[in-house]
């Protein structure tokens, strides 16, 4: 009996203990960790998401980017940090899915993170730099083909989504050309403007701006529908690659153990920035849709999360992609 009355007094203790820091929490900035670089697409992203959060929190969310081997290094670095709600990891579909598959990872992207929720989904743009000659997507592979020496794709490093879209595209045109890997898509872009690299596969919130300004041209969109916020540009199935689809999901995470209360605050934090008109609108302006209110949970990103590992891991390690 006695033994008893302890261990619920020991039980009531810790449920209290709990609840309080998740009543505390956040007592003090939040760090996000983007793993590729600044002013690319999970950079931007991160960024619209931190300050749409900020409101519901009353805490900053500071971006911190954490770059290199296809994101691995800045998700293994909030892995390794401490479960208290400070220090969350926000990736996709390559990070926290395809990685575990090509990567001798020293985390595991399941069990050693908690989910918090889904945010937002884009497709990729076929890209490329204003100098390449063609005019569609038949064109530029024929282009490709004739020229396999010249032409080089810019990805943000092996196995990134951008690096996972041109091997498809590769697969799929019967074309060949190199990968030049770099820290994100954002400093990918910017050669790609200049001219450096002649092609990219890269989610529409990356390529959209710079197809605005009218700096690269974008030759489809990997979805079955056209974007509704860039209308001209034709689909994979209207030009010749049909079922040509790749979706880039964005999720965030918390390292695991990290109190339920806590992650329960930053998933409502999440909602209300995902429910905010000006917030849906730069997102939606940049190609991305943002995931069902059902889905912004951790047990709909957890669930998810498991089911693309399924589906992808062995498609990906059929595939042998090197990583050098
Ligand atoms: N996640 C992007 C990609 O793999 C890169 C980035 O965010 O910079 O294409």
């Amino acid at each position: 009996m006695k033994m008893r009355i302890v261990v619920l007094a020991l039980a009531s203790l810790l449920a209290g203990a709990t609840s309080g820091v998740a009543e505390d929490y956040p007592a003090r900035p939040i760090t996000m960790v983007v793993p590729f670089s600044a002013g690319g697409p999970t950079d931007v992203v991160a960024r619209i998401l931190a300050e749409g959060m900020r409101a519901s929190l009353g805490q900053t969310v500071i971006i911190e980017n954490v770059t290199g081997a296809a994101g691995s290094i800045g998700v293994g670095r909030v892995a390794r940090a401490a479960p208290d709600g400070y220090t969350v990891s926000i990736g996709h579909w390559s990070t926290h899915v395809i990685n575990g598959a090509i990567y001798n990872l020293s985390y595991d992207l399941l069990t050693d993170l908690a989910p918090v929720s889904l945010l937002v989904a884009n497709p990729q743009l076929i890209v490329a730099n204003n100098k390449v000659p063609a005019t569609d997507l038949k064109s530029l592979v024929e282009w490709i083909k004739a020229n396999p020496d010249k032409v080089s794709a810019g990805t943000a490093g092996p196995g990134s989504a951008s690096h996972i879209g041109g091997i498809y595209f590769q697969n799929f045109s019967h074309t060949n050309f190199l990968f030049v890997p770099y820290r994100g898509t954002g400093p990918a872009m910017q050669d790609l403007i200049a001219g450096q690299i002649q092609i990219m596969l890269d989610q529409s919130s990356n390529s959209l701006p710079q197809v605005r300004n009218k700096q690269i041209k974008a030759f489809a969109v990997t979805s079955k529908a056209r974007l509704a916020v860039a209308p001209d540009i034709p689909t994979v199935d209207e030009v010749g690659m049909p079922g040509f689809y790749i979706s880039v999901w964005h999720g965030l995470w918390v390292p695991k153990d990290t109190p339920k209360p806590i992650v329960e605050k930053l998933a409502a934090a999440a909602r209300a920035a995902l429910a905010d008109p000006a917030t849906r609108k730069r997102l939606t302006d940049l190609g991305q849709e943002i995931l069902p209110l059902d889905q912004q949970n951790p047990a709909a990103l957890g669930a998810f999360q498991k089911a693309e590992i399924e589906k992808w891991w062995p498609l990906i390690k059929a595939a042998h992609i090197k990583l050098d």
